[in-house]
């Protein structure tokens, strides 16, 4: 059965409602205050500190054991009660190099250093503090409820998120080692593409893998009047680019996720100079593996090929500097998580999501062989979601410097969701939820 044909029987069904359940309430106060701090100070990745400091200090208060500096600022904090399952839920701890625009009352007026020494100025504009303020509500919900569970809950604060580092350099520093590998990995990210008080699931692949490409045409440079002596890296370039756009459209087969964007081209300096050298640098998105290497290849082949058409001095330098795996939902999982959620928020307030061509480091988990839900957070005011549906114009996305979550019903829903799922996940025992699951984690 689909998730979709679960979720219209599921419709059928009359729930109740306990979107603001009591339990809820009780620690959403908390949890929004700390939503308001983290927004006013956001932080860079790869130097997440105070962030970290301020999330594991709240966790060991509510009695989870906490370690700091895995794989950088990360955050790991366990609470063991009794035999069952481990899951583990992440957040991210990080913020962009982003200038807020929102007009908020909170709104950033952060600054700091970037890596290269450059004042930036800092923004939470993926709503990394919004999942932060989510999972210590549900923190809190689950300390203060230990009957209603059994097992181990591990929550981790990951830093580096949105530089794709944080997740590998935590695995690297023992998180599945030097503490328990988990049954399930559990993560949620916000958006405007959903109201705020709603999610979204989906089962299988969630987001792409993603490849960063270098491409540097060595060209023979002189004077723009003179182009009989060169040998010009832009017309190469630009060929190059031209060609590029037909990996999709006729190599790909239709229906096949896949993009390849060439996101700058750089050559030159003078307009009657023609350069050495001229570069690209590209994106390059898909979610089965078979499919990214056939991209891989193809952009090798037409950038060596238009290169020797051109008469370029060398082969092009064809580097692939950053790379990440696509995030694939185990359909089991999904199975059994998307009707939990229905009881807990409303069958009204429970989506099927789509797959996007965004990417996520959550992938380097769950390719440890852990099986994972990631699903969606609505994050848009649900006016304006409606105004903007009613025009035809879409909401800021995320890492736009408009980026404004609607945080009240979106940190409810957060954290209704995650204790709704957690609890699902921390009943029975470890053997049977192994059974229960399909053992894809990794498939992608
Ligand atoms: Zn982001
Ligand atoms: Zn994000």
């Amino acid at each position: 059965m689909t998730l979709l044909a679960l979720l219209t029987i599921l419709a059928t069904f009359t729930f109740a409602q306990p979107s603001s359940s009591k339990e809820v309430e009780t620690v959403y106060s908390d949890a929004y205050a700390l939503y308001l701090d983290l927004h006013q100070n956001p932080e860079l990745s790869g130097h997440e500190t105070q962030t970290a400091a301020k999330i594991a200090g709240r966790l060991r208060s509510l009695g989870y054991e906490v370690t700091e500096r895995v794989g950088g600022d990360g955050v790991v904090a366990i609470m063991k009660n009794g035999t069952g399952p481990t899951v583990m839920l992440r957040t991210e701890l990080d913020a962009l190099p982003v200038e807020e625009n929102t007009g908020l009352p909170y709104a950033s007026k952060a600054h700091s250093k970037d890596d290269a020494g450059h004042d930036v100025p800092l923004m939470h504009a993926c709503g990394h503090d919004l999942h932060m303020a989510s999972l210590m509500g549900t923190a809190a919900v689950m300390a203060h409820s230990k009957e209603s569970w059994h097992g181990t809950l591990i929550l981790i604060g990951q830093p580096a998120e949105e530089t794709i580092i944080g997740a590998k350099k935590m695995i690297d520093d023992g998180l599945f080692t030097r503490f328990t590998k988990p049954d399930v990995a559990l993560a949620l990210h916000t958006s405007n593409e959903l109201p705020a008080g709603k999610v979204s699931v989906l089962a299988g692949y969630r987001y792409a893998n993603a490849d960063s490409v270098r491409i540097t045409i060595y060209g023979k440079g002189g004077h723009g009047a003179a182009p009989h002596t060169t040998i010009d890296p832009v017309v190469i370039g630009a060929r190059t680019v031209l060609a590029l756009q037909s990996i999709t459209s006729r190599e790909v087969k239709p229906g096949e996720a896949a993009v390849v964007t060439v996101g700058y081209f750089h050559a030159g300096t003078k307009n009657n100079i023609i350069p050495d050298q001229a570069e690209l640098g590209l994106t390059v998105r898909s979610y089965k593996p078979q499919i990214r290497k056939q991209l891989l290849d193809a952009i090798a082949r037409i950038a060596k090929a238009e290169s020797l058409a051109g008469g370029a001095v060398k082969d092009p330098m064809i580097e692939h500097y950053e790379s990440t795996e696509a995030v694939y939902n185990d359909p089991a999982l999904s199975q059994r998580l998307a009707p939990v959620l229905v009881p807990a928020l409303g069958r009204q307030n429970v989506a099927i999501g789509e797959p996007v061509m965004g990417s996520e480091d959550f992938s380097y988990f769950t390719n440890q062989g852990v099986p994972s839900f990631f699903f969606g957070l609505g994050g848009a005011d649900p006016q304006k979601y409606d105004q903007a549906k009613a025009s035809g114009q879409s909401m800021p996305s995320n890492h736009s410097s408009l980026f404004a979550p609607d945080a009240p019903p979106a940190l409810r829903a957060g954290i209704t969701s995650e204790v709704a799922v957690l609890r699902n996940l921390l009943s029975g025992s470890a053997e049977d939820l192994r059974k229960n699951l399909a053992k894809t984690a990794g498939a992608n």
